[in-house]
């Protein structure tokens, strides 16, 4: 039987662990890794009429509306050799985006790694990371080997300004009312993968690759 080529989006709420599992599912299947974050800079770099009104967006510190967001993405993805497959972390975060991307790159599976509040911020609260190289730590898995210093760079780790308890209750909100509609989206559509996130890395990654070879992706 021919394997499926991994054509997928990665979602989750803020600390399910997606980037680090996206990370293990690219290296598997072989398939770049697309983040939006990156899109959206290299887009503002190309200073189109797109990427000024997104740096505008950034520097405000506003959420860019879907279409200027489904603009970015368009332009950027249409650029990029996705032939051999894909992931996508960070967009769709909207069902309106989703729907728009399911018109411009279809894609055919949904994984959503779930995590219950509680977990989300607790992980989240324990995440130091290096403010000179940008690594990420917790104090439970990824720990450092010296308390407090960067395992990369030899930075002073301290927790990200943006990590208080209560900034990261507003991302939880703001996550469970716009983007985890996209779980409803993706089942009707028959392409959602819900893996539970609340378990280590190595488990939850196991779990996933077993969950996409039952569906026909192969590695
Ligand atoms: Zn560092």
């Amino acid at each position: 039987m021919q394997r499926k080529k991994l054509r997928a989006v990665i979602f989750g709420p803020q600390g399910c662990g997606k980037g680090t599992q996206g990370v293990l599912l690219s290296d598997k299947f072989d398939v770049p890794i697309v983040g939006s974050g990156e899109l959206f800079r290299a887009e503002i770099a190309k200073g189109s009429p797109l990427g000024r009104i997104a740096e505008e967006y950034t520097r405000s510190g506003c959420l860019a509306p879907d279409e200027l967001v489904n603009g970015i993405m368009s332009s950027q993805l249409k650029s990029m050799d996705l032939s051999r497959g894909f992931i996508l972390d960070g967009y769709p975060r909207t069902v309106d985006q989703a729907g728009f991307l399911q018109r411009i790159l279809p894609i055919n599976v949904a994984i959503l790694i779930k995590i219950p509040d509680e977990v989300a911020v607790q992980r989240l609260l324990s995440r130091i990371q290096c403010p000179k190289c940008k690594t990420v730590y917790n104090t439970s898995e990824a720990r450092p080997a010296i308390s407090g210093v960067c395992a990369v760079c030899g930075g002073a780790l301290k927790r990200r300004d943006d990590d208080t308890e209560d900034a990261i209750r507003t991302r939880l909100v703001n996550y469970h009312f716009m983007t985890e509609p996209l779980a409803q989206y993706y089942r009707q559509k028959g392409t959602l993968l819900m893996i539970k996130g609340d378990q280590s890395i190595e488990y939850v990654h196991k779990v996933m690759m077993g969950k996409l070879a039952k569906l026909g992706f192969g590695v």
